[in-house]
């Protein structure tokens, strides 16, 4: 662990770094451009523009229309057939943390080997893999809500700020805030020390406000709660100790919750949004609905759940039965109170909890594949979307920076073949991708000119 005085020093000098460089680097004539395709969808109305331009100017998106005049000097990207929307939101994932996906009977146990055996430092750099596959696929920003060692997602956070390496914008928890055994269940207690690398533990309100500010000190930029820990879990008093310290700094807070009991801690405590919530009453979606608390469904298909209980092996028909015996109803529960949340208002954010290993996918590509259940499930496209773009920009506070492609916003910008309205499950095939007016893939074939 770094020694905080360390952390300090190197975080000014990053600063300074960054301030250095953004004035050093910015010459007189910036290059401008010009991004051109079949259509658009900004994020913002429900209808697509055809041949829409977008001048983009440094980093930032500078004008958005159809027709727009191309200014002289411009470097022009022309993509072709296809449809232009702003980079994917994932507000629910876990960057610095892989497990083997391929057999979910091991997930415990390959969680504690993770951290007894990985380095905050290894898995960074893991994380700066996963988070350029994130990137990759399209997913400009992300939220990454703990298991990334002691605050390895704020140093894999500000090196990609840095330019060290290419990676998503990404909103940092640092450790979550549990009870006593955070999501391990009874070890002995020689292992206490294994879960305080993993969670900051919280023992009555002013303790919970304790974690919060340490937190904030370690640089975090949203606070994650773990409501329903194991075995213990964080009670309503502590959740608004937690809710208050991080709401007077202007952080957010995201409360796991799956349960009545939890998902009614959470929503009566004025969180900012409820994960995952596979089990939740009407009662309690009511109350997010009119807090506009955002719910995250981290749900997957049933095809999905196989290949983590498979992985490569083709189940015999008796253990494919079996599976299918929690899976069907797992899903179909998940399905149900989706349904119930879009009918009572509940706003929605897209998260793909992502942390295992998937067969034939990389992070990226497995991340993306939330699509595919929110699709199955009855969200329509337009709904994905802006679960997936403006709903993720405004849970994160950053509604004024990405999420939707207008003036002023970051050029943070995906283009994708097809019609994305007429089925969402196109989002995950990225051809082109730019991040900060930076182009960070382009598969189109298509070239780029210079405007004479
Ligand atoms: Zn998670």
């Amino acid at each position: 662990m770094m020694r905080p005085c360390h952390q300090f020093v190197l975080r000014v000098f990053c600063l300074l770094l960054a301030s250095w460089s953004v004035a050093g680097q910015e010459p007189a004539n910036a290059a401008k451009i010009a991004l051109r395709a079949a259509r658009m969808i900004d994020g913002k109305s429900d209808t697509p523009t055809n041949k829409p331009v977008i001048l983009i100017d440094g980093e930032k998106i500078s004008a958005v229309g159809a027709g727009l005049a191309i200014p002289a000097g411009a470097k022009v990207i022309d993509l072709g057939n296809v449809t232009l929307l702003p980079g994917l939101i994932d507000v629910h994932t876990h960057v610095l943390f892989e497990i083997d996906g391929t057999n979910v009977s091991l997930q415990d146990v390959s969680m504690l080997k993770v951290v007894a055996t990985q380095s905050t430092a290894e898995r960074a750099l893991l994380g700066a893999k996963l988070g350029r596959e994130d990137l990759e696929a399209g997913i400009t920003t992300v939220r990454d809500v703990g298991n990334s060692g002691v605050n390895g997602d704020v140093a894999l956070r500000d090196a990609i700020n840095n330019g060290w390496l290419p990676g998503p914008r990404i909103v940092a928890a640092t450790r979550a805030l549990a009870a006593p055994g955070g999501q391990f269940g009874h070890l002995i207690p020689e292992a206490q020390k294994i879960i305080e690398q993993e969670y900051v533990i919280v023992n009555g309100p002013e303790s919970a406000r304790q974690a919060v500010r340490q937190a904030l000190y370690d640089g975090a930029n949203c606070i994650k709660v773990i409501v329903n820990g194991s075995p213990a879990n964080v009670t309503l008093e502590e959740m608004k100790a937690i809710v208050d310290e991080a709401h007077i700094a202007g952080v957010k807070v995201a409360a796991h919750a799956i349960g009545d009991k939890a998902t009614r801690i959470a929503a009566e405590a004025g969180v900012d949004s409820i994960e995952h919530a596979y089990v939740i009453t009407d009662d309690t979606l009511k109350m997010m609905a009119q807090k506009h608390i955002f719910l995250v469904p981290t749900d997957g298909t049933e095809q999905e759940y196989l290949n983590m209980t498979f992985g490569h092996r083709q189940p015999t028909p008796e253990e494919r039965a079996e599976q299918e015996q929690w899976i069907k109803p797992y899903v179909a529960g998940n399905r149900d109170r989706l349904q119930r949340a879009r009918r009572f208002g509940v706003p929605i954010a897209a998260g793909s909890d992502m942390y295992l290993t998937m067969p034939d996918e990389d992070r990226g590509q497995a991340s993306l594949d939330m699509f595919d259940a929110y699709s199955a499930e009855g969200m329509t496209p337009l709904e994905i979307i802006h679960a997936a773009t403006s709903n993720g920009a405004e849970l994160l506070g950053w509604q004024g920076k990405i999420g939707t492609l207008e003036a002023g916003k970051y050029a943070d910008i995906i283009a994708v073949p097809g019609d994305p309205l007429q089925d969402a499950t196109t989002l995950k095939h990225a051809r082109f991708v730019m991040k900060g007016g930076v182009v960070i893939k382009n598969e189109t074939g298509n070239e780029t000119k210079n405007k004479k």
